[in-house]
């Protein structure tokens, strides 16, 4: 069974082919700079053990450009992976937003696209973008099945305790302001391998998602209670170019006089801020060598990294009165010793121990770098939202 899965970013669009039930993609590929004069595309196909990787600069108009070239590789009559579009069964599509209305991954119809249209008001820079793509891939792919799998999602079981903001009933009842939560379809695949892992379906889970962007939630016996971003993906933790919570009264005072336009200040919170407002780089591995080549402020900004996450852990340990593992995933928390170690340091209260020795082999697996004995698990797994969405694809056929 074939199973594409696309994810379209505004500028990029991100695929991937599995023949199902196997966890390995045949093929991944992804278009970036989508509009600009010169997109550039990468397409590595594994055929029979063999890797092959293409890569080609041209333009492209569109996603439906792109999404048509994307077939013209998959279909090569040399190295392509089908011969026609009928050999494609379903296409996974991540969708960002699905509001209050999406708690699991759907079957595209078209009542299904207008609820998404609806709810682009949430998210405008990424619900339209998704559409776009469900439309191409339903004229590209006529016999697929198209699902549907919302960023937001895995985080509807969170409490009204937790969604709510306290500002007026109106602003909640009219205008859908609440925590809607983000990277949901990345916290549910770690945890559900954690809980593998544990052996344990009841465990209290801490999930840290450590990428360009960053999350961290709590888990219960595999459901979201609480997490960090909320009505947008602004609040939480210090990422590559987010701030993280930062005091509303700030953007308040910048816009009372007149310095910032409101535009300049959301460029400003997603765009400069971060990582990249310390030290002009939003990739992790520049910021470590900018530290230790002694650069000050890059040192400071990953103290204060790992002391925002070291918060969250305490907080959502109160949460979910106790805690059994705690997760790193995504480019940083998989592949960054120094964080882990540093968020892990001085945690003894809450039984928290990094067996440093462990911590420091690269792996490309789950793992677990905490001290032998009866301790929180702290744990390393790879994050994989492609496959999730092809194995939640999979599910609804
Ligand atoms: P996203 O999917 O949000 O774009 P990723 O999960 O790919 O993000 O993570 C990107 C981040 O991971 C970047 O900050 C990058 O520097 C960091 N990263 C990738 N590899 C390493 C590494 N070996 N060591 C430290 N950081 C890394």
């Amino acid at each position: 069974m074939n199973i594409l899965v696309i994810n379209a970013g505004s500028s990029s669009l991100k695929y991937q082919f599995f023949r199902m039930p196997s966890e390995a993609p045949l093929c991944t590929g992804i278009i970036e700079k989508i509009g600009a004069k010169n997109a550039f595309i990468k397409h590595k196909t594994l055929n029979g053990g063999i890797e092959k990787v293409l890569e080609s600069e041209e333009h492209i108009a569109d996603h439906a450009v792109g999404l048509n070239k994307v077939l013209r590789l998959l279909s090569d009559p040399a190295d392509g992976l089908i011969q026609n579009t009928d050999e494609i069964a379903a296409v996974g599509h991540r969708v960002v937003h699905g509001g209050d209305y999406f708690s699991k991954a759907t079957r595209i119809t078209a009542d299904i696209k207008e609820k998404i249209r609806e709810l682009s008001d949430l998210a405008p820079l990424h619900n339209p973008v998704s559409l776009e793509c469900i439309e191409v891939a339903e004229a590209t792919f006529p016999k697929a099945v198209q699902v549907a799998v919302f960023d937001t999602a895995f985080h509807q079981t969170i409490p009204e305790v937790a969604y709510r903001y306290a500002i007026p009933e109106k602003l909640y009842e009219k205008d859908k302001m609440r925590v809607y939560g983000f990277h949901g379809t990345s916290h549910g695949h770690v945890t559900q391998k954690a809980m593998q892992w544990l052996g344990r379906q009841d465990a209290r889970i801490i999930s840290i998602h450590l990428g360009n962007g960053c999350s961290i939630t709590a888990v219960d016996s595999g459901r979201s209670v609480d997490t960090s971003m909320g009505f947008g993906p602004l609040s939480g933790l210090i990422m590559g170019t987010r701030s993280g919570d930062i005091d509303p009264s700030v953007l308040l005072h910048l816009m009372d006089n007149g310095t910032y336009t409101p535009d300049e200040i959301s460029d400003i919170l997603n765009k400069q801020s971060g990582l990249r407002g310390f030290t002009g780089s939003n990739d992790m591995r520049d910021v470590r060598r900018m530290q230790q080549e002694g650069s000050r402020p890059a040192s400071l900004i990953l103290d204060m990294y790992a002391y925002r996450i070291k918060k969250y852990i305490g907080a959502y340990a109160a949460v979910l009165n106790g805690l059994d593992a705690i997760v790193f995933t995504a480019g940083v928390g998989e592949n960054d010793v120094a964080i882990r170690e540093a968020v892990c340091t001085g945690m003894d209260y809450l039984n928290i121990h990094l067996d440093k020795e462990k911590n420091s082999i690269r792996a490309g697996n789950i793992r677990e770098i905490s001290r032998v004995g009866d301790g929180v698990k702290i744990l390393v797994v790879p994050t994989n939202e492609e496959l999730e969405i092809a194995q939640q694809t999979l599910e609804l056929l």
